[in-house]
């Protein structure tokens, strides 16, 4: 293997010190070898035990993209303030597990490797889909065995459909790069349903909006298909569900807003919440006798950890968790269908609490109603003190104090960050906050809820899995994310 840096063998002694109490080969192998023998000896529990008294029919499989332990915390304490009630997801599923997350590559997984894990059940290098370094495809994806098995298949994201995590339930590419691919696989695939994002790479070279380096319309040909093409929230609602047999929604030219945007800027209003489209998927797919599979993604919760945008994480999980009511409300009514939820990393190293004091503040995000995405474009336009000034106090319903002040203006919002210490330490710091302006917002935001941050990247630390339905208690104990997929295959028979 390539590519292995000390950093990660040093990282896999570690890891192989603490899971297995002895040191093995410290080469990158090591490391995987390790690690599978000792899932192998913790992955305790199999089916055959009391929950087993209905057959699986249906899957559905929410995946919260960076969606860690304290990402979904933040959001419950949030809801318990704020809304008086508690996230689902914390409080209903009865088996819980926890999985590790790292790639072939890197201790540190993106959202292609990680999908791969987590819909075809093995590793691969950062950045590849549902295929090997070397360009083979040892198994079959969870979307692909549904419909082996007559099973339809619904993809359900905030993200655009063509990105990392929705894209693994149906896609091989050697790069997650290669949308315009990825969006004719799609078609190639034939899902019952596929809603989320991404229209852009669906249309024509020469029509606005398109970022396709061909002519072709996706849309057309889906529409040759039989496939019923919705665009909005409106269109979606007014189908005619016993007319629907096939159906994709493009909300977004890229991906749909954060919850925060949709649910306060008008112009974000006509995109169904994540909710909206999973309802109308489970209506659809719930026509086959032979069941489906469902993968439902909160794709932002990740964007927003990337931009330090606490707000907007707090909004995208609880919108995530609002699906999980939907899925679990399906359950209730469906005693054969299995739901998982997980994630397939952590994002930024999210933490309650920051520095040296004993003190967080959650609710101090209360009034925040824009996210820092929104809030750069709109600066973008007019980027005057007053402007920015006017804006914070509109969408954030906040006076800035002095020391914010400062901090805000001490560059101009919309260049790219020079601070040499920042850069020092954060080389692709702009790629992640955009411009001052955002790396500002993101620091006045965070320091008043006391919210800290360790990275701008993914992190390595493992995440949680709840589970409910027939067989859900072989989902816990603490595995590799590869044995999410295998575990449903064995409830799937
Ligand atoms: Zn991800």
């Amino acid at each position: 293997m390539k590519k292995i840096s000390a950093t990660l063998i040093i990282f896999g002694l570690i890891f192989g010190i603490m899971l297995c109490g002895c040191v093995n080969k410290a080469n990158s192998e090591g490391i995987t070898q390790n690690t599978n023998t000792y899932i192998k000896e913790v992955s305790f529990s199999k089916i055959g035990s009391n929950e087993s008294k209905h057959k699986v029919k249906n899957v559905i499989l929410l995946i919260g993209d960076g969606m860690g332990v304290t990402q979904a915390y933040i959001a419950e304490r949030y809801k318990q303030e704020v809304e008086n009630g508690n996230l689902v997801i914390l409080t209903k599923f009865k088996n819980k597990g926890l999985i590790t997350t790292y790639s072939e590559s890197s201790e540190i997984t993106d959202s292609a490797a990680a999908g791969t894990a987590l819909l075809s059940g093995y590793k691969t290098y950062n950045g590849m889909i549902n295929m090997k370094p070397d360009g083979s495809i040892p198994k079959k994806t969870l979307g692909e065995l549904a419909k082996k098995m007559g099973k339809s298949v619904g993809i359900v994201t905030t993200t655009r459909i063509t990105h990392a995590t929705p894209a693994s339930v149906y896609a091989h590419v050697k790069s997650r790069e290669e949308e315009d691919e990825i969006a004719e696989q799609l078609l190639e695939f034939e899902p019952t349903v596929a809603f989320g994002g991404g229209l852009e790479y669906f249309i024509p070279k020469d029509m606005k909006d398109s970022k396709r380096k061909d002519n072709k319309n996706l849309i057309e040909e889906f529409k040759k298909k039989g496939y019923v093409v919705v665009f909005n929230k409106k269109e979606l609602e007014n189908i005619d569900i016993n007319k629907t047999n096939k159906i994709i929604g493009l909300f977004a030219k890229s991906h749909m807003a954060y919850e925060v945007d949709r649910e306060n800027i008008d112009k974000y209003k006509d995109q169904p919440s994540l909710a909206e489209m999973t309802e109308m998927a489970l209506k659809i797919l719930e026509k086959n006798p032979k069941g489906f599979f469902l993968m439902v993604e909160g794709g932002r919760i990740d964007h927003a950890c990337h931009a330090h945008d606490a707000k907007s994480e707090i909004m995208d999980t609880i919108a995530f968790d609002n699906a999980v009511k939907v899925a679990l409300d399906f359950q209730k009514k469906h005693p054969d269908t299995l739901i998982v939820v997980t994630a397939d990393h952590e994002t930024a190293g999210m933490s309650v609490g920051t520095g040296t004091e004993y003190y967080a503040n959650i609710t101090a995000l209360k009034n925040i109603n824009a996210s820092i995405e929104y809030m750069i474009k709109e600066i973008s336009k007019n980027s005057t003190k007053e402007n920015i000034l006017r804006l914070i106090k509109e969408h954030w319903g906040i006076e800035l104090t002095d020391d914010e002040k400062a901090l805000l203006f001490k560059k101009s919002p919309t260049s790219k960050i020079n601070d040499s210490y920042l850069l020092s330490k954060y080389p692709k710091i702009n790629k992640y906050v955009r411009n001052w302006a955002g790396f500002a917002l993101s620091e006045i935001e965070s320091r008043r809820a006391h919210i800290g941050w360790a990275s701008f990247a993914h992190t390595a630390v493992p995440v949680p899995v709840y589970a409910i339905g027939p067989n859900s208690e072989i989902f816990n104990g603490f595995y590799d994310n590869t044995e999410v997929p295998e575990k449903i295959k064995e409830v799937w028979g």
